[in-house]
């Protein structure tokens, strides 16, 4: 395996700031040469997400398509490991029931993962269901709290992709809390 890797404050985020990349021009800065399990795909698709090119595109596009096709499954995504510290994560908040962490390949200065400890399910947001209204209102709650905590209350953006034409990549529900650059809108 070959690994190179830089910090995102070292280099991304004042990029980012001063407006000279936008999301999809961030560089690829982690490249894993290892044969990758249908688990793992939810660090592919970040990979890809570091080009904007059609070809990039439509990789990103088949391997949310790919884990869309397992995500009935039942088998355990990525962030189980990090629920169970089986991989590290850059956790900023934990309660019983969310756990939020930073997001291996940010698209802004300030980008965090919230998930439920339990999935229950919700494996996406169509999947919800009436007994998951009090967990859905939690972290929505919960985003909050955190955006306040990383001091981005001013303004931020909070993103559910909801399966494969959302481009979603991991199949356990997840918010993305998303700030610290001007934000363009429309969203891609
Ligand atoms: P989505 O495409 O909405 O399913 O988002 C999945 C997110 O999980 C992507 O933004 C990835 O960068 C992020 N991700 C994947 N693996 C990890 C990991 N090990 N640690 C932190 N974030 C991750």
């Amino acid at each position: 395996m070959a690994a190179l890797s830089f910090p995102f404050s070292s280099i991304q985020a004042p990029l980012l700031r001063a407006g000279k990349w936008s999301c999809s021009q961030i560089p690829r800065t982690r490249m894993n040469l290892k044969p990758l399990g249908l688990s793992q795909i939810g660090i592919l698709a970040p990979i890809r997400r570091g080009f904007s090119s059609p070809r990039a595109l439509a990789d990103e596009e088949a391997a949310a398509k790919a884990a869309a096709a397992v995500a009935e499954t039942g088998a355990p995504t990525i962030f189980d490991k990090i629920i169970k510290k089986e991989i590290p994560a850059t956790i900023v908040y934990e309660d019983a029931k969310v756990l939020a962490f930073r997001d291996i390949n940010p698209q802004a200065p300030v980008h965090i993962l919230l998930i439920p400890k339990i999935r229950d399910g919700l494996t996406q947001l169509s999947k919800a269901e009436p007994r998951h209204a009090e967990i859905l209102g939690h972290m929505l709650y919960t985003a909050k709290v955190v955006a306040e905590g990383e001091g981005i209350s001013e303004g931020y953006r909070i993103v559910i992709n909801n399966g494969p034409s959302a481009c979603q990549s991991v199949y356990h529900l997840h918010l993305h809390i998303i700030g610290g650059r001007q934000m363009k809108w429309p969203a891609g």
